[in-house]
């Protein structure tokens, strides 16, 4: 989506080979206009494949989330981070490794707000090795519920996320897709 690449060009910052910095318009602070349309997008992209709820994980997903939410009229419910608790029948919940910080934290869906009748879209704000994304699949599944796909904002193709998810059969659908970076140096996928 051009209008994401050039944003990401203008303002965003590519720390090394491995880390873009998006803080002035995604991360930290939030360019509404732009979410709304990139969430437009999405729904676009989904518009036919029945969902019945958009998934996201707090919090850097959340605007899109909703933006898209919004524009194909479902519900939207946040993957919370939390710390590791006692078990609770009444939640989902899975480990998820944090490629950014290096840690791990839980990944927790209260059972109130998903059932075996949905059909699921998940957003996020980047797909790097697909580790919070396979486990936002895992919390989704322990429901019994489907997936109608996943949307993402930034991929970075070079990293293994994208194959993980495409070779269970899952739609994934990045709205900019980096080939390859460096510090101060961004190339976009030409598809
Ligand atoms: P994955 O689980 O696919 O390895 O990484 C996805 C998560 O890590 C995203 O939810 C995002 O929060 C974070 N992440 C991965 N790569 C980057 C990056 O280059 N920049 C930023 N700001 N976050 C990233």
């Amino acid at each position: 989506m051009k209008l994401l690449e050039e944003k990401i060009l203008r303002d965003g910052v590519a720390v090394n080979e491995n880390i873009l910095k998006v803080d002035s318009f995604i991360n930290h602070q939030v360019d509404p206009e732009l979410m709304i349309a990139l969430g437009n997008e999405l729904a676009e992209h989904f518009k036919d494949h029945g969902v019945t709820k958009i998934a996201t994980i707090e919090s850097s997903g959340i605007a899109p989330a909703l933006a898209c939410a919004m524009a194909l009229g479902v519900p939207m419910i946040i993957l919370k981070k939390q710390p590791s608790k006692t078990l609770n029948s009444d939640l989902y919940q899975t480990i998820v490794t944090s490629y950014t910080k290096g840690t791990s934290y839980e990944l927790t869906l209260s059972s109130k707000y998903i059932t075996a009748d949905d059909h699921v879209l998940i957003i996020d704000d980047f797909l790097a090795n697909g580790e919070a994304a396979t486990g936002a699949l895992r919390l989704i599944r322990k429901a019994h519920a489907t997936i109608a796909g996943i949307g993402i904002l930034i991929e970075k193709s070079f990293q293994p996320g994208r194959e993980k998810l495409i070779s269970q059969g899952i739609d994934v659908y990045s709205l900019a897709r980096i080939k390859k970076m460096d510090k101060d140096y961004i190339e976009f996928c030409e598809d």
